[in-house]
């Protein structure tokens, strides 16, 4: 991991440890130095009894993290790249912005199998000039989001980067053995749920993107810039065995219903004017429904049941917006009842 990957797989380290913006062994020492800077605020909620920060027996500082998930739990882990000009650009997105959204990709993929986040291992390659004090600014955002989340960083790898940042998050979580919600588990007659309002992200990306706005103030568009993984909503949904299936809106609400339909087996209609959409900006205006249809990065969750849904969880509205049908095509029904074939392609084609 930190340090002994870097040495053992560089040429000529001399160069990459004075080329990157802070030298390797610095920049590590601080990361280590930021990360059990937050250790004691996990300490506060292991007090409450709700956390356990003794997961992570070693964390930076060895070849190897060594972790202890809990007795009886299954182990999740997922990883997801932050790729500059593909998922962020520098003069749209502030440091803390792009730190808070690598790991809350993550993160959020933790929360649609209904698990629990222990720890993050983040690789993290710099462009050489890039200003040491950007790698402080989304560290800051990156180890708040962990903070707040009860995710340790246990270690990680950096380099030099040729062209962009590139970050690739690794989350580790745990769930009660066999007990993960999985995207196969929809029924026919199962009825299908979103949490939050869908659409924000894409709307405010389409905004900086359409040059009407070359800079946002993050604080107005939340959504986009600060996504909340919804952790607890998914520990509650498996808790109370609610969720039949799930998955998180990360690529938009066509294209991840489709996967659920997919690996379930089944179709699935939506009533177009149900699904919730986002207000954003200032003044609030309500997004158009192509962003709440197709557009990705809310981070929110799409599940099915056969049960009664409360219409709140963690402080979190859920809507019901369609049922699962036996006949495997996916149709989106307007309010007088004509229906139309629901692409998943959408946020593909709106992503060109
Ligand atoms: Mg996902």
């Amino acid at each position: 991991l930190w340090i002994s990957t870097f040495l053992a797989l560089t040429p000529s380290p001399a160069y990459h440890v004075f080329a990157l913006p802070l030298p390797e062994r610095e920049l590590i020492a601080r990361i280590r130095r930021r990360v059990e800077g937050v250790a004691p605020l996990l300490a506060d909620v292991a007090r409450s009894g709700k956390f356990s920060p003794r997961h992570i027996v070693t964390g930076i500082g060895d070849d190897c993290s060594i972790l202890r998930i809990p007795p009886g739990s299954d182990a999740l882990i997922t990883t997801d790249f932050s790729l500059e000009g593909v998922h962020f650009r520098r003069d749209w997105h502030p440091p803390e912005v792009v730190g808070h959204r690598c790991l809350a990709r993550g993160l959020s993929d933790i929360a649609a199998m209904g698990a629990e986040p222990i720890a993050a291992f983040l690789s993290l390659a710099l462009p050489a000039k890039l200003p040491q004090r950007w790698v402080d600014g989304f560290l800051r955002g990156l180890l708040n989001l962990a903070a707040r989340s009860k995710t340790e960083l246990a270690g990680g790898d950096t380099a030099e980067s040729p062209n962009g940042v590139l970050a690739d998050i690794v989350v580790l979580g745990s769930v009660a053995k066999g007990r993960a919600i999985l995207r196969s588990g929809a029924r026919p007659g199962d009825a299908l749920y979103v949490t939050g309002e869908l659409g924000a992200s894409a709307a405010t990306l389409n905004l900086l993107s359409s040059g009407r706005k070359a800079k946002l103030r993050p604080e107005a568009y939340p959504q986009h810039f600060f996504p909340v993984p919804r952790i607890a909503m998914g520990k509650v949904l498996r808790e109370k065995r609610i969720a039949s299936a799930m998955i998180d809106l990360s690529d938009g609400l066509s294209t991840e219903l489709f996967h659920i339909c997919e690996e379930s087996g089944v179709g699935a209609e939506v009533q177009e004017g149900a699904i919730p959409r986002a207000h954003i900006g200032e003044p609030k205006r309500e997004v158009d429904s192509r962003f709440a249809l197709h557009g990705g990065e809310d981070y929110e969750l799409l599940f099915t049941s056969p049960k009664p849904v409360p219409a709140k969880i963690a402080g979190v509205p859920i809507t019901k917006i369609g049922r699962i049908t036996r006949k495997k095509k996916l149709l989106l029904l307007d309010s007088v009842g004509r229906s139309r074939e629901l692409r998943p392609a959408g946020w593909e084609h709106f992503r060109s």
